[in-house]
């Protein structure tokens, strides 16, 4: 038993461990905090070599208890692949994709569902639901069918066919909802009482970020404690941004890397940019974006509730924001599996096209070591590629 308490976000209040919680007080996202110094003396950088490959390979920086309680497929250690090819046409010798596309249900939503259902079980929960733009609905349902929990998930009408089937099949009660993610949640929130769902929204819940953050540990290790300068991470709720910045001052914490930390970016679709919007204009926090649209459906977020948390991360690491149209991400998602095989999510492929809208600013130099964040496979997402509606 690593972790001591949560902590809000916002007001640093303290909570007792082992229970189930959604926001704090304030309204706020709960941090989990570990007994670090504990964790270091079985978790060290030589005892990793011989860890299973998945994320639990961080079993003492990850909440759960007791190990009967994991409920795992696989999920996290992904490539980190070194763009060669790419990066040669466009005169960038060290640039990489850390790929997301092989985790279970195509997407890194797989490592928030791991922990988060995990914990959900090891908390008795029976019956879990979410509000979703796509790949979370579909881990979530995985997850908690691994678990024997019922799922119900909620989506707007519009999300890909691949997402809604796939909950389908995955044994979930799927609701289609006209209107966004948030309208999604609206309706969770209403009914949750009384249906007594447990409610495994984006950062609503503080476990999602314990999975998401070992994207910040595998990066680390990946390339040998050193971290890269630059990370790009299409944003939505922005799990994993949150989740790799509090990875990196545990690791530093365990004396595993120094303070140098990369300049994180955050790439949006032009379409719904509420955080390059706040960080523009010198905001701390990031007001709904008004008739939010794009074909990356993990980006329809169009008001995320840790934004305080990553505008601040933004500023801090000396990165930025950026918005790319849908057209720039799905040109970009060609250019990419051209080059390198690999079939991007519109998400992953928007990375790139904001890259190349950084360098053009000199935001990111072409010999920095640049980290590109495909989060899942472009294989979800053929409406987005020209198909039409699957039914
Ligand atoms: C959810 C999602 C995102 C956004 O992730 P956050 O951590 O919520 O910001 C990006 N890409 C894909 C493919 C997603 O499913």
């Amino acid at each position: 038993m690593y972790v001591t308490h949560l902590e809000c976000s916002k007001t640093g209040k303290t909570y007792e461990p082992n229970k189930l919680y959604n926001l704090s007080e304030a309204g706020k996202p709960l941090l989990v905090r570990y007994d670090l110094k504990k964790a270091a003396r079985t978790l060290t950088k030589e005892n990793l070599k011989n860890r299973v490959s998945s994320l639990w390979r961080y079993r003492e920086v990850l909440p759960v208890v007791n190990d009967e309680n994991v409920v795992t497929l696989g999920e996290g250690w992904t490539p980190l692949l070194p763009a060669k090819r790419l990066g040669a046409q466009f005169g960038l010798p060290q640039l990489f994709i850390k790929d997301e596309g092989p985790n279970p249900t195509g997407s890194f939503k797989a490592r928030g569902q791991a922990a988060a259902i995990s914990m959900a079980k090891e908390l008795g929960v029976k019956k879990v639901a979410i509000p979703t733009a796509g790949n979370a609905g579909g881990a979530m349902a995985a997850y908690a069918a691994a678990a024997g929990m019922e799922a119900y998930v909620f989506m707007p009408r519009d999300t890909p066919a691949a997402n809604r089937i796939e909950c389908e099949q995955l044994g979930a009660r799927v609701t289609l909802i006209d209107g966004l993610i948030t309208d999604c949640g609206a309706e969770v929130a209403k009914r949750k009482e009384a249906e007594g769902w447990f409610d495994v929204s984006t950062l609503k819940e503080p476990y999602r970020i314990e999975g998401k953050k070992t994207m910040g540990y595998e990066l680390a290790e990946q390339f040998n404690w050193e971290l890269p300068d630059v990370i790009l991470y299409p944003t939505g709720g922005g799990t994993g941004l949150v989740g790799m910045w509090k990875a990196f001052d545990e690791m530093e914490e365990m004396g595993w890397i120094g303070s140098k930390r990369p300049r994180m970016f955050s790439v949006q679709a032009a379409g719904c940019a509420p955080i390059v919007r706040a960080f523009d204009n010198g905001w701390d926090e990031a007001p709904e974006f008004e008739n939010a649209h794009t074909a990356a459906s993990g980006l329809r977020v169009p008001r995320a509730i840790g934004d305080f948390i990553m505008l601040d991360i933004l500023r801090k690491s000396g990165g930025g924001a950026v918005a790319v149209t849908d057209e720039e991400m799905i040109a970009d998602t060609r250019v990419v599996g051209a080059a390198e095989g690999l079939f991007c999510a519109p998400e992953g492929a928007a990375c790139f096209s904001g890259l190349k809208k950084l360098l053009a600013s000199g935001q990111v130099s072409a010999t920095d070591r640049i980290v590109l964040f495909n989060t899942g496979t472009g294989v979800k997402y053929l409406e987005a590629y020209g198909l039409k509606e699957a039914r």
